[in-house]
């Protein structure tokens, strides 16, 4: 992701509400800073944050979190809460590689994955968030049942992550090729770089994946 580096970006997202400082002391807990028991749902990579906003202020009922690893990056995304706080959002600035820092077992009902990095040289196949060792981490955090969605304008990144997750026993359900025309784009939200990979005529790629015990 293109962006200008923020200096102090670090030090401006402690203004945020929205920001958690230290998301590790909500592991297990992550009910006691929402203030209610509602499912965890959760976007890895969120970038600038349209989609996850759009999502919590849709779904009051659910508890959304963002995990991004740039500091600059999430700022941009909690600076879109600025003039309206949403209660059931959090900000999260971390690595997903280290995910089970942030969440005990099946503390997550959904796992979103937008447009992660494609990683297209074979030595970093280990780097995309849908290898085989982030699909342990993702069992490890979701509920029985619980769910990973994915959307990527990238045709090889799709086939190898339809690929990861049947090996890792994931059922699939929904699997489009063009998301934009199937029966599922009415409910769609869009992301930042979903918008511009449509706009540029690129089809979108989705899965639902089921978390099997
Ligand atoms: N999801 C957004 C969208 O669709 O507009 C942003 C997509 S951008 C290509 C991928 C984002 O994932 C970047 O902001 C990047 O910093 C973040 N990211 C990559 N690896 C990550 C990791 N291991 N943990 C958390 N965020 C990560």
């Amino acid at each position: 992701m293109r962006l200008r580096n923020i200096p102090g970006a670090e030090q401006a997202l402690l203004e945020y509400p929205t920001f958690v400082e230290q998301p590790t002391d909500y592991k297990t807990r992550w009910h006691e800073r929402f203030q209610n028991d509602h499912p965890i749902h959760v976007e890895i990579g969120c970038g600038k944050g349209r989609f996850i906003t759009t999502l919590a202020a849709k779904y009051p009922e659910i508890n959304f979190i963002a995990i991004e690893l740039k500091a600059e990056v999430v700022l941009r995304a909690a600076q879109r809460t600025e003039h309206r706080p949403i209660p059931n959002l959090a900000f999260v600035q971390y690595n997903a590689a280290q995910l089970t820092d942030l969440f005990g077992p099946g503390e997550i009902s959904r796992i979103y994955l937008n447009f992660s990095d494609p990683w297209p040289k074979k030595r970093h196949h280990k780097r995309r968030l849908t290898y085989s060792s982030f699909l342990q981490l993702y069992k490890q955090v979701l509920k029985p049942d619980g769910e990973l969605h994915v959307k990527t304008d990238n045709e090889h990144l799709f086939e190898f992550t339809l690929n990861q997750l049947s090996e890792a026993l994931f059922q699939m359900r929904h699997i489009t090729f063009d998301l934009h025309h199937s029966p599922f784009a009415e409910e769609n939200v869009l992301t930042e770089y979903e918008e511009r990979f449509s706009a540029r005529g690129q089809r979108i790629y989705r899965v639902e994946a089921i978390c099997r015990p």
